[in-house]
């Protein structure tokens, strides 16, 4: 080595390596100049350069065994860009542990996926441009065209502003109803922040939710720089706002789940609005909670967390109680009971189907029962609308062959293929396969099959023949497939052009209907009865969501109504439904939770398998319990559940199976699963022939 060249160091960098290489931790490499925490880099792997994250300087010491001849050296450095900050290492890195994925994975799988593409000279063009799209200066907003504040949210904006130095260590949850004002909560909040030179970052469940909250916050806050992240984005937007994020360029980050791992230099603020709405959990790859790490995230960064909701989740609502109410008291409730100009939430109608005229033999039940149809045809008569709610898409769930019983199935998949009467298709809602509707029963060749059961397109048939002349509109996710379908859907409905329409929950979420004053919700029942722990809490939620949409404007919220049709009108849901009883419906909840040593009693984990066959899969959980029995036997307070098929056993050819992981202490779970997945690791690579395809472990699984 000659004298004048200093020696190249060792740094640890972290790649996106799938699970099953086994590679958790980070890779050395060597570099001529020292390079920060949180550097970009490109380094060879095999024999491909990848993207990696410079994770610490000086070698990983599990991975220090490797001889420095045998190093390989970074090719390329992103030069420009400043390092991820250490706060993002470390949320990753407690990501990575707490959802049992690689770091690599987790810390690449959060960057915008075009920054993983680009190489340094692509990169450098890149920068280039963004520093000349940012140079506009704030303006501040007008302090007059604020709102006066109503009590109660003055009274919440009182407890926020005297978080002070603790802020971040008790999450606050804004419990408001729907119409309450949170949002005006959250702005003025954001304020406060902005005021302090401060980012905020709030997060909204879906898409779909995005441009509304856009444009309320563009317009309090003009001349602010407001960007927004979400999958809806092309590569290159979601590159630039990310960028402006990282830069600390961007004083407002709008986003859905994926936004939680921002880097933000500034943080000052972070909302989760309907902080219980499932869509906060990533369903594939790694199964985080945005909700969970956003509380995570606060308490590193020391800023104070806002999480709303009408309906919060159980968990949230556990924290939030008060030690002395049998709760954890670990976050601050902040309740705003009211709704903006004392408008009353609709009152609730509870309709007994049992008692309905029961149809003649052979033949379905209307899809809504005589007295309610009256009621809508009354708000025609007024120039109102309403709203009917069917969770359930499609023309009917299943079609029948009366004389040999034929069901459209789906030939891949444990499931019905629905039927879709626009294009004439049976599609599998599971798998997307999709055909054609056949002329006659491809088993017997009668010519008479029927669909069984209603979805919202039918629905919206049925109501049209119900009230002629009415003007019948439909919402779901066939019918917003294009971009801007939604949009324009929502503004026939806003413009008036829609007398009855009708939804699955993707209306009843965060609209600000303001001729609404009658709901009705027509199918319900079925979440009652589900095998899912979790299917009354959010059938609860939907249906008080849904509730709120109606009566937004208080001219009409006196008479305005929620319908509910039900065989079973005594039942405790409905029964708190009926009062708008949240509390209450938490409470008998949480009862039954604590009896059966659910969450939040219990932390749960699964271990799921997907194999050729169920017989594989099941077999490889029940070696996957045995060779993990003494681990749980030695932690203690550690119950493993014998395998199932999950509730739609194959997918596209694929068999489900899972086992469910129950401890009543989340520490002592968490050290079992991550003993647990080099075990299970080596055991799957042992049982690649078996026809185990793959496997993964969801924590805190929102659906069992
Ligand atoms: P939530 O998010 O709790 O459902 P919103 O924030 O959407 O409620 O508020 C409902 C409506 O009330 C909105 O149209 C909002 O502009 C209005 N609003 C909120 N706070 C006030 C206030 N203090 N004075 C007047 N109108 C308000
Ligand atoms: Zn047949
Ligand atoms: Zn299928």
């Amino acid at each position: 080595m000659s004298e004048n060249r200093p020696s190249p160091s060792r740094i640890a960098v972290v790649v996106e390596a799938p699970q099953h290489s086994g590679l958790w931790g980070a890779l050395d490499y060597l570099c001529e100049q020292p390079l920060a925490p949180g550097t970009l880099v490109r380094v060879p792997l095999g024999r491909r350069v990848v993207t990696g994250v410079v994770w610490q300087a000086g070698a990983d010491s599990a991975a220090g065994e490797v001889a420095e001849q045998d190093l390989k050296a970074v090719i390329e450095v992103f030069d420009g860009l400043p390092p991820l900050p250490d706060a993002w290492r470390q949320l990753v890195k407690f990501a990575s542990a707490y959802y049992q994925r690689s770091l690599g994975e987790m810390a690449l799988m959060v960057l915008p996926p075009e920054l993983r593409q680009l190489d340094a000279l692509q990169w450098g063009r890149r920068l280039k441009r963004l520093n000349k799209a940012v140079t506009d200066a704030p303006s501040v907003p007008d302090e007059a065209a604020l709102p006066v504040l109503t009590e109660q949210q003055a009274q919440a904006l009182g407890q926020l502003a005297s978080a002070g130095a603790q802020a971040g260590d008790k999450p606050f949850l804004l419990w408001g109803s729907t119409g309450s004002g949170k949002t005006e909560v959250y702005l003025r909040q954001a304020q406060r922040a902005l005021d302090e030179g401060r980012q905020v970052l709030m997060m909204v469940p879906e898409i779909n939710l995005t441009p509304q909250l856009e444009a309320r916050v563009a317009e309090r806050f003009a001349g602010r720089r407001i960007v927004s992240l979400h999958s809806g984005l092309t590569p290159a937007q979601r590159l630039r706002n990310w960028l402006m994020a990282h830069y600390g360029h961007a004083d407002l980050i709008l986003g859905t789940r994926l936004s939680v791992f921002t880097p933000l230099p500034r943080l000052g603020l972070i909302v989760v609005d309907e902080e219980h709405d499932p869509s906060y959990k990533q369903q594939d790859g790694a199964r985080y909670s945005a909700r969970d790490l956003a509380v995570y995230r606060a308490r590193l960064e020391k800023v104070p967390v806002i999480l709303g909701s009408a309906t919060p989740s159980l968990e949230s609502w556990y924290n939030a109680l008060p030690e002395a109410e049998g709760g954890a008291g670990r976050y601050v409730r902040l309740a705003m009971p009211a709704r903006v100009g004392d408008g009353d939430m609709p009152r609730v109608r509870v309709l007994d189907l049992s008692r309905a005229p029961k149809p003649m033999r052979g033949q379905e039940p209307p899809p809504v029962a005589r007295e309610l149809l009256a009621a809508i045809t009354q708000r025609i008569e007024q120039g109102e609308q309403s709203l009917v709610l069917l969770n359930r898409r499609g023309y009917a769930p299943v079609l029948h062959c009366s004389d040999c019983g034929w069901k459209s199935g789906c030939p891949h998949c444990s499931a019905w293929r629905v039927f879709h009467k626009v294009d004439r298709t049976l599609r599998c809602h599971h798998c997307g396969f999709t055909e054609r509707v056949p002329r006659a029963c491809p088993d017997c060749g009668n010519t008479d099959i029927h669909p069984v059961g209603r979805g919202t397109e039918r629905l919206e048939e049925q109501l049209a023949e119900a009230l002629p002349g009415a003007r019948i509109g439909r919402i779901d996710a066939d019918v917003t497939k294009h971009k801007g379908a939604l949009e324009e859907r929502l503004a026939d409905v806003h413009a008036g052009e829609v007398d009855v329409l009708v939804g699955t929950q993707m209306v009843a979420k965060g609209h600000d209907f303001r001729r609404i004053t009658l709901v009705a919700a027509v199918n319900p029942d079925s979440a009652l009865f589900a095998s899912d722990f979790r299917a009354a809490e959010r059938q609860f939620a939907l249906l008080l969501q849904a509730a709120g949409r109606a009566g937004r404007d208080a001219d009409v919220a006196g008479h305005s109504e929620m319908w509910v049709q039900t065989y079973h009108p005594t039942h405790p849901l409905y029964q708190a439904l009926s009062r708008y009883d949240y509390a209450d419906f938490a409470a008998q909840q949480l009862k039954e939770r604590e009896m059966a040593g659910l969450p939040p009693y219990a932390s749960l984990a699964m271990l799921r398998a997907e194999a050729k066959t169920q017989e594989a899969a099941v077999a490889f959980l029940n070696a996957a319990i045995e060779a993990v029995a003494h681990l749980a036997e030695a932690l203690g307070g550690i119950t493993l559940y014998p395998p199932v098929p999950t509730p739609v056993q194959r997918v596209a050819n694929v068999e489900r199976a899972q086992l469910m992981i129950e401890s009543p202490l989340r520490p002592a779970l968490q050290r079992f699963l991550s003993q647990s997945q080099a075990v299970w690791l080596e055991l799957a690579q042992k049982n690649r022939r078996s026809g185990l395809i793959r496997w993964a472990v969801d924590v805190d699984p929102l659906s069992i």
